[in-house]
């Protein structure tokens, strides 16, 4: 389901801080210039390899023909294939394809797999559409692209309002064109179509782990914490679920069309079998409904953002009453807020870390397929926990080292990485 993101209206300003290729830049230049980076580097590295923009003619169930637009942005090849997933979502831009797909070079680059960064996006509503108009939208945005995609060059993934049977779509019409099952080419698979163990629930548990860092940085009980939760999608429920299982308690939990909230803790099972038998997570038993944006601001010791870009900005930054902020979402905070949290003391989990866990059990899936051999759930859940454990220590002591803030820390990091990367290669001519 797709929250909103807060509208910027017609204040220009609101709508500059917005931009997401204009945060991504704002943070690219921050860690480029405490980096000393080249110049030239940073050219490389602010700009996208390959933008793709295609047009989609579909054949709607009435029979009408409708046209829709399809990106792909591959960001960085330097490390490796691109990686990223496919948003389908009615206000898709190009700036914000082109920006998902840096954030995910500096991702793969901060967990250190063997990924540059891509992302994809269709402008559509799927909530208006049935599955045999999004399976045609599916397939043609495939082939369209097809050139560019393969488990060597570019490996799409699930993001907002995608999922498994997406994923499914694409594997088919890539082997169809290929004449042979290439199940490498798409991560977030069913498990019987090569999916991994551990996937749809990783980037949830990505953020479990390193929340589970930052409270012991802090000396922090698990049991003696609270946590809001907004979003409850893929990667707010997962987080949701495994948080109150590790302890936690879960004070509220917002989605788009309303917010519960319960001092002692809201059950995210319970609360979820309640969405599926009533479509909202509004009027359940175990909580009372609260205004959105009043959840957003509840005193807790984590706040998990894990739904759109821009939902902490610099007009409620400051009302943000959380010890720790823990990024589920991609750019869930403005560079404006960035400074206001950062004044205020607040640590901030950055989205290129705390949801790497996705990305991260997509790669072990890729492996698992190129391999065809494949891991139990334990083994991958375990491998997830090393790669989020060592990062987040690799992030914060970095941070405390040069004293930044994690963001500027992770992005320092990534972008290091992928210079080197770059220098090892040289520039072909
Ligand atoms: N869409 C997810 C992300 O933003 C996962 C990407 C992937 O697994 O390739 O990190």
């Amino acid at each position: 389901m797709i929250l909103e993101a807060t509208k910027p209206g017609q204040d220009p300003a609101l709508e500059q801080e917005f931009n997401p290729w204009l945060a991504a830049e704002a943070r690219f230049n921050e860690a480029a210039t405490l980096l000393g980076l080249d110049e030239g580097l940073q050219k490389v590295l602010r700009t996208p390899t390959m933008e793709v923009t295609v047009y989609i003619p579909i054949q709607m169930d009435d029979g009408r023909i409708e046209v829709f637009t399809g990106y792909r942005v591959q960001h960085s090849l330097a490390r490796g294939p691109a990686k990223g997933g496919i948003r389908f979502a009615p206000d898709v831009t190009l700036d914000e394809v082109r920006a998902l797909a840096s954030w995910m070079t500096w991702k793969c680059a901060v967990v250190n797999i063997p990924f540059g960064g891509g992302k994809g996006g269709v402008i559509c509503d799927p909530s208006v559409l049935s599955q045999g108009e999004l399976e045609r939208i599916t397939r043609r945005y495939t082939a369209d692209i097809i050139e560019i995609l393969g488990p060597e060059r570019d490996v799409p993934a699930p993001d907002m309002n995608t999922n498994e049977q997406t994923m499914a779509w694409i594997m088919d019409t890539y082997s169809m064109h290929k004449r042979t099952t290439v199940t490498a080419v798409v991560t977030g698979k069913p498990l019987d179509l090569g999916g991994s163990r551990g996937r749809p629930a990783a980037t949830g548990r990505g953020c479990l782990f390193v929340t589970l860092q930052a409270l012991r940085k802090f000396h922090m009980e698990p049991s003696q914490t609270s946590v809001v939760v907004q979003g409850f999608g893929n990667v707010g429920g997962n987080a949701a679920r495994l948080m109150h299982k590790a302890g936690m308690k879960i004070i509220s939990v917002i989605e788009y069309d309303g917010a519960v909230y319960n001092p002692n803790g809201i059950d995210p099972v319970a609360l979820d079998a309640h969405r599926k038998a009533t479509g909202s997570i509004t009027g359940f038993p175990g909580a009372e409904d609260i205004d959105r944006e009043e959840a957003m601001f509840l005193p807790c010791d984590v706040l998990v953002p894990a739904a759109r870009e821009n939902v902490i900005h610099s007009r409620n930054a400051q009302k943000i009453n959380a010890r720790i902020i823990c990024e589920g979402a991609n750019g869930p905070t403005t560079a404006e807020a960035d400074r206001i949290l950062q004044q205020r003391g607040v640590f901030v989990i950055p989205d290129i870390l705390a949801n790497a866990g996705g990305v991260t059990v997509s790669y072990f899936e890729w492996v698992q397929d190129r391999q065809g051999f494949f891991w139990n759930e334990q083994l991958v859940n375990g491998r997830l926990e090393e790669i989020m454990v060592n990062s987040f220590r690799d992030v914060v002591s970095y941070a405390e080292r040069h004293n930044v803030h994690n963001r500027c820390a992770a992005y320092m990091l990534a972008l290091d990485r992928v210079a080197f990367a770059i220098k090892l290669r040289g520039i072909y001519a």
